[in-house]
């Protein structure tokens, strides 16, 4: 499996890491022990490096239980998305219970927004936190994830973040000319999320193929079962680039995309009713929207039935749509989303 250097971490990793989205059982809808099966499968395959969340409900918990083993197999990364010192410090402890380790090299500052940098920055803020769990050693290095790419740009410039994740794609290009070169410029490691734009994008060997075509150091990518994870495993393996045909023949092959594809930029948070609109709504709906309940792969039966919650929970205040620069219309397509999957 192909290493690459993750900026000035210096730490040594795979090409690809394994997500941690699909990891819980809340998330994906697969039972731990096909969570069990996939971790185990991509460590024997030569995987070493895991990312997960405090968000991602029992991801780390799942995670942890094999690190109870396979602990020297792969590096560590998780993420806080509290903002304040004290609750950055508190998930950190969680997050090592959980992944039952006494170190994580690498610790994340979770989704941060514009209106949240002050206080994440300030002298009560979750860096802080992250910096005394850094010199008392329960973690190894600082990281920040976001769907802003001025935030990170910004950030960026105050040197202290390790490394930056970032949405990267074939259809979301923003950070190609931008927030790449000043992290390569800062020798800061560069982490791609959602390569596969959420599950849009269904061609994996020429997504892997592209991210060849910049200087991005990691690619993350959640996989649901063993299949996904040997086709992840092959597609990574290639250091073959696209060609410029090939590239705009990929452009063609997502264009259909179009307008009405939810970018996960979180304009639209928050919701007072603290849904996740872009995953638990959008990406969700992408994923199911032109097929009928019986059509649906039993895992996404099981997902969309575990996340009514989330769908019920919208009160239909409209606040998200107002904020949404691509218009996409979120109450609209909660709505489908419940009649897809009540009384199942
Ligand atoms: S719904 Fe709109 S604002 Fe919210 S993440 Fe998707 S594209 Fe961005
Ligand atoms: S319309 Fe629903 S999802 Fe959107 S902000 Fe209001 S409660 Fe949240």
């Amino acid at each position: 499996m192909q290493k690459v250097r993750l900026g000035r971490t210096n730490l040594e990793v795979t090409r690809w890491g394994l997500g941690g989205i699909p990891l819980s059982t809340i998330m994906s809808g697969n039972t731990e022990e096909v969570i069990n099966q996939v971790i185990h499968t991509a460590l024997d395959y030569g995987i070493t490096i895991i990312d997960t969340s405090r968000g991602y409900m029992d991801s780390e918990t799942l995670i942890g239980e094999v690190m109870k083993t396979r602990r020297s197999d792969c590096v560590l990364a998780s993420k806080t998305m509290s903002r304040e010192k004290d609750a950055a410090m508190a998930d950190i402890e969680e997050s090592l219970q959980q992944l039952q380790t006494d170190r994580i090299e690498l610790y994340q500052i979770h989704a941060l927004r514009p209106y949240e940098v002050a206080t994440v920055m300030g002298e009560e803020g979750a860096l802080k936190a992250l910096r005394r769990a850094q010199e008392q050693g329960m973690i190894k290095y600082i990281g920040l994830t976001s769907h802003h790419l001025d935030v990170l740009i910004d950030l960026i410039k105050t040197g202290e973040f390790d490394t930056v994740m970032f949405p990267f794609n074939v259809i979301e290009r923003e950070a190609e000319t931008t927030l790449i070169p000043l992290a390569n410029e800062h020798d800061i490691g560069t982490i791609v999320m959602k390569p596969l734009g959420g599950g849009a994008i269904r061609n994996i060997v020429k997504a892997f193929k592209f991210f060849n075509n910049y200087p991005v150091d990691l690619i993350l990518n959640g996989v649901a079962n063993i299949a996904e994870c040997k086709e992840n495993l092959a597609a990574a393996e290639s250091r073959d680039q696209l060609t410029p045909d090939e590239l705009v023949s990929f452009e063609d092959e997502v264009s259909f995309l179009g307008k009405d594809f939810c970018r996960r930029c979180s304009y639209c948070e928050p919701c007072p009713n603290d849904i996740q609109i872009p995953f638990m709504i959008h990406v969700f709906w992408q994923m199911v929207h032109d097929k009928t309940y019986e059509e649906l792969p039993v895992e996404k039966q099981e997902m969309g039935k575990n996340s009514m919650i989330w769908f019920q929970a919208c009160e239909e205040c409209g606040k998200c749509e107002e904020r949404c620069p691509y218009d996409l219309p979120t109450i609209k397509r909660k709505q489908e989303l419940l009649e897809l999957f009540s009384n199942r």
